[in-house]
């Protein structure tokens, strides 16, 4: 298209405030339970006590001064950050499954954005009232009506962007103690700062910029696309029915029965507009499918409550796939499950999850190596005994301090030497390296070439570990 000469090209369009209508249908429930499913985990989970040896009673606590992360009966340390790599896998490869499925679902009920817009969006209606009085609003000059219902909004977002920022905060420390710390001023400077900066962000980014950030900042709305296919279920109108042959019309003078539209080749869309006045992103779908669409199934409600009250055929708007529209009858709209890329994503899914669940069921309270030191591999002693060395690792998993008590399987006694360090005391989530020397006669090195290493948690008694070890001589190989 050809730019009007007089009209110049801008690179920047302003932004056109969007006020939604609401609508009630079952994908409007779905989304309210969601969302109501969401903040309460999120703001509740700081205050679910949990019993622990180690004083940390919260459920779910990042311990940064211990450097762990307490979920329920879970302890992570910086050493399972594997843990993390594997959870964002299988978080990417739920997201690519759900895409190639159901399109952008991910973002119009779970994407947290689109949560705290909505409930945004909810305070602004409460406060303001239904959209036609919001548009009032919006369109009258300042006085003290719109000064005080605006300031009033504003300062309700700010208090709920407060306190999802503190509630962030709360997960790093024990949740009453730091909210008191927090008020009285005794908090650390990070707190704070924390507060201020989320604070800022949330508010920005679900009271001010809402859909834009999802249009203009979010990678996933761009990148979705190619995960599309033909067979993938998006929200979409369906424009054959809704347009006819000489396209949509109100209902208006005889257009008032779907027989007499059909004879006059009118379309089931009554064009109230109500679809485009519910859609949070401000599109209106009978474009066809954009990319802007969070597949929110808001105008899906819409059209449905409109469609039912004139007493036409619901399903107009509806989640279907390209396929199924294109046919001349489509069939019941369904989710596609046999497809290449849906079966790979389910096969990687269910193979990263299982890993990952082994991995955290196998983990242990401690874990352990030992090392031979090699360089020198061996010294011969002024006494003529040979002496190899051993450095044993011992790290702390559990969320107690933990005791263990090295010995030796299959050597002389008093061959291994500790030094002084008999029984070794380990902190929660810190590792301990112990040097052992093993010193034998040559005449005994034959016999005594391979043995063990025997490590018994004195704190937990089932925790005991037996390893092998060499000993190494010139004389080795006779
Ligand atoms: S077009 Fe419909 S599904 Fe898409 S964002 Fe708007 S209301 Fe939601
Ligand atoms: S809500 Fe349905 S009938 Fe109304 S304009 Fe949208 S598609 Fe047409």
């Amino acid at each position: 298209m050809e730019a009007n000469a007089e009209e110049p090209m801008h690179l920047y369009e302003k932004r056109m405030p969007i006020v939604t209508r609401w609508v009630q249908g079952k994908f409007r429930n779905f989304k309210s339970g969601v969302l109501a499913l969401a903040f309460a985990i999120y703001f509740l989970l700081p205050w679910l006590p949990w019993h622990r040896l180690s004083g940390i009673n919260q459920a779910v606590a990042f311990d940064m001064v211990g450097r762990r992360f307490f979920i329920f009966d879970l302890v992570v340390y910086p050493q399972n950050v594997f843990w993390l790599a594997w959870l964002l896998f299988i978080a990417a490869a739920f997201l690519f499954f759900m895409t190639t499925l159901v399109g952008r679902a991910f973002c119009g009920y779970f994407c947290f954005q689109t949560l705290w817009t909505d409930f945004f969006m909810i305070i602004e209606r409460v406060v303001q009232g239904e959209r036609p009085a919001r548009l009032k609003l919006l369109k009258q000059p300042w006085n003290a009506e719109k000064i005080l219902k605006v300031g009033v909004t504003h300062l309700l977002y700010l208090i709920l962007a407060f306190w999802t920022a503190t509630t962030f905060v709360l997960y790093f420390g024990y949740a009453p103690e730091l909210l008191k710390h927090i008020f009285t001023g005794q908090a650390a400077q990070a707190s704070y700062i924390a507060v201020i900066g989320l604070t800022l962000s949330t508010y920005i980014a679900a009271a001010l910029m809402r859909e834009q950030v999802c249009q203009y900042i979010c990678p996933y709305g761009r990148f979705q696309s190619v995960m599309y296919e033909p067979e993938t279920l998006v929200v979409t109108y369906e424009y054959k029915r809704g347009e006819g042959e000489k396209g949509r019309v109100g209902m208006k003078g005889d257009m008032k029965t779907r027989d007499a539209r059909q004879a006059a080749g009118h379309g089931d869309c009554i064009d109230c507009g109500i679809c485009v006045q519910v859609c949070p992103v401000g599109i209106d779908i009978r474009d066809g499918l954009q990319y802007r669409c969070i597949s929110c199934g808001l105008c899906i409600d819409a059209c449905n409550g409109v469609m039912g009250s004139v007493g036409f055929p619901k399903g107009l708007i509806r989640y279907d796939s390209e396929i199924n529209m294109k046919k001349d009858n489509p069939d019941k709209p369904h989710l596609s499950w046999k497809r290449l890329k849906v079966v790979g994503y389910m096969i990687a899914l269910t193979l990263m999850t299982s890993m990952l669940i082994i991995s955290i069921m196998r983990r242990v309270d401690y874990e352990y190596s030992v090392q031979q030191i090699r360089q020198p591999l061996y010294v011969v002693l002024s006494s003529g005994k040979i002496r190899n060395r051993y450095e044993i690792r011992l790290t702390n998993d559990a969320d107690v301090d933990q005791v263990f008590h090295i010995g030796e399987s299959g050597l002389p006694e008093g061959s291994l030497d500790l030094g002084l360090m008999k029984q070794v005391l380990v902190h929660p989530g810190h590792s301990v390296m112990v040097d052992a020397s093993v010193e034998l006669d040559p005449d005994q090195v034959k016999q005594y070439k391979d043995f063990k290493f025997v490590i018994q948690s004195l704190t937990n008694q089932k925790d005991h570990a037996e390893v092998n070890a060499s000993f190494f001589s010139e004389n080795k190989s006779s």
